[in-house]
């Protein structure tokens, strides 16, 4: 076998691009394979806010808020011109689901698990202001909350972490489609497909970071390894042709309840998202007929009104959610990522399920941390906590 390297990572998605990057920085050999483009799949489709996750509090999820918090704090110190603190409103209107006092609880909390940062306050916006609401409707609002929370542009921040693994010594090869994999002994003999030839490597451990399409390449090894039951949930965004506000908006949609962001995005209004569940090639995904009616329904709802016309739709996209299967809905479901070795001792395979764009750098070095026992002590190149990330 003609080359070897410690660590082979397939999926150049933000987690890919995270293990290449806590890999190369702990001292070892790194090659990363990405099928189509950096950041292709559901990591520049997402609703690109580095967020602790204020509606994760509602399921209990304080463990994954926290996590989220700490690591938004991390970022905006890494990356302060690609992750961005930006006050966001939640309108609360008579008869909705959540009362003032709820609320003003939650937001509290959510103030509290990021530490009391003087710059991530909350409070609600004075009666004799909500006019410059961006038309918000007026009627039957009983308050506006404001918090913060951070935004981001997703593929920038993928890429910009590619950057600083390849700086660090990690190896890129883009179109290279991963193939399969034979676990043999304490090494990992890889195929994959780049500019119509197949290549080969060996690797002393495989971290699958395939997003959507995880599943498949933990299927594509030899001997079989555990896949868990899984759901993939499509979530659709529009952008619209309304100008962007300095202001975003955490809204609830009238016909299920569900959370809807609004926010700036370039210099128009971005909307999303849904939650449809998914089966077929993660590669066909796209927004439905469905899914737009719904979230312009949304729009129109709130911000339709007092004479405002129609918004037209630019662009839409959708993208992948990797959640544990399950009967409930999706809204409900855990968001913690799965990380699962294929054996207890010494893995050889490290397959990421799921998570969060915000959560990036600490899986990624606990992916490292699950992997050290497989790996030979090198001397490491740096911290991930204190790599700036800029872009480019
Ligand atoms: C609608 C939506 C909104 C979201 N909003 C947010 C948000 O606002 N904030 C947040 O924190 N999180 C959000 N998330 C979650 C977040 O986007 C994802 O958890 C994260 O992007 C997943 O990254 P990943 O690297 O695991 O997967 P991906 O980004 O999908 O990357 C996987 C990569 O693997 C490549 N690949 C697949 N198979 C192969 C192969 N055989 N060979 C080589 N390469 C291969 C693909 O091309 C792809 O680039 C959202 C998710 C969705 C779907």
């Amino acid at each position: 076998m003609s080359r070897r390297v410690d660590v082979l990572v397939v999926g150049g998605g933000i987690h890919g691009a995270g293990c290449a990057q806590a890999a190369a920085a702990a001292g070892h050999s790194v090659l990363l394979l990405e099928q189509r483009a950096l950041g292709a799949g559901s990591s520049s489709r997402s609703s690109k806010l580095i967020h602790g996750g204020l509606r994760y509090l509602e399921s209990g999820q304080w463990r994954l808020v926290r996590e989220c918090l700490h690591e938004r704090r991390t970022l905006l110190r890494l990356a302060p011109e690609l992750v961005t603190l930006r006050r966001f409103h939640i309108p609360l209107y008579d008869g909705m689901r959540r009362s003032a006092w709820q609320l003003r609880t939650g937001l509290a909390m959510y103030w509290a698990l990021a530490g009391f940062e003087r710059d991530a306050r909350f409070g609600t916006v004075p009666r004799r202001q909500w006019e410059q609401l961006d038309g918000l409707h007026r009627d039957g609002l009983q308050q506006v909350f404001w918090y913060h929370d951070a935004q981001t542009d997703d593929r920038l921040l993928t890429e910009a972490v590619m950057r600083s693994a390849q700086s660090l010594g990690a190896e890129l090869r883009m179109p290279a489609e991963f193939v399969g994999a034979e676990l043999r002994g304490a090494e990992i003999i890889a195929r994959w497909r780049e500019n119509g030839r197949e290549e080969t490597c060996a690797a002393r451990v495989l971290i699958n970071a395939a997003g959507p399409w995880a599943a498949s390449v933990a299927r594509s090894l030899t001997p079989s390894i555990d896949v868990p039951q899984l759901d993939l949930v499509q979530g659709t965004h529009l952008i619209l042709d309304r100008p962007a506000s300095e202001r975003l908006y955490y809204v609830e949609s009238p016909r299920d309840g569900r959370a809807v962001f609004v926010l700036p995005w370039h210099e128009h209004t971005m909307i999303g998202t849904t939650e449809v569940k998914f089966s077929g090639d993660p590669s066909t995904v796209h927004p439905s007929a469905r899914e737009m009616k719904y979230l312009l329904g949304v729009y129109r709802h709130y911000f339709g009104r007092h004479g405002h016309p129609l918004p037209h739709v630019l662009e839409a996209f959708a993208g992948l959610r990797v959640l544990p299967a399950g009967s409930g809905h999706a809204f409900h479901r855990s968001r913690e990522t799965l990380l699962l070795p294929e054996r207890a001792q010494r893995p050889r395979v490290l397959s990421i399920y799921g998570g969060k764009l915000t959560t990036w750098r600490a899986v990624a070095q606990r992916a490292q941390e699950m992997l050290a026992a497989s790996l030979p002590v090198r001397a490491a190149r740096a911290r991930t906590d204190q790599l700036p990330l800029r872009p480019e």
